[in-house]
C-alpha cells in the first residue's frame, strides 16, 4: 500500500491524524508527516483517513 498526500491541497486540519495516528502525525514544526508505504494491515485506517480528509488530499494506492 502506498499513501500520497497532496500538500498543495492539505490545510493541516489534522483529521487524518485523528483517524489514523499510526500513519499520520505532525512534527514539532506542525508539518504533516506520514508513512508513505505502511503495512497492509493499516489499510482500513488509511482509507478512514482519506475519507475524513476535508480536502480529499490523501490518495491510497
Ligand atoms: S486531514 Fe487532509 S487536509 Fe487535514 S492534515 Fe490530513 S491530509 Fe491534510
Amino acid at each position: 500500500m502506498k499513501i500520497k498526500v497532496d500538500l498543495d491541497a492539505c490545510l493541516q486540519h489534522g483529521q487524518c491524524v485523528i483517524a489514523a495516528p499510526e500513519i499520520f502525525s505532525f512534527d514539532d514544526d506542525g508539518n504533516l508527516q506520514w508513512k508513505a508505504a505502511p503495512d497492509e494491515a493499516l489499510r482500513d485506517d488509511a482509507e478512514a483517513a482519506a475519507d475524513a480528509c476535508p480536502e480529499q488530499a490523501i490518495i491510497v494506492e
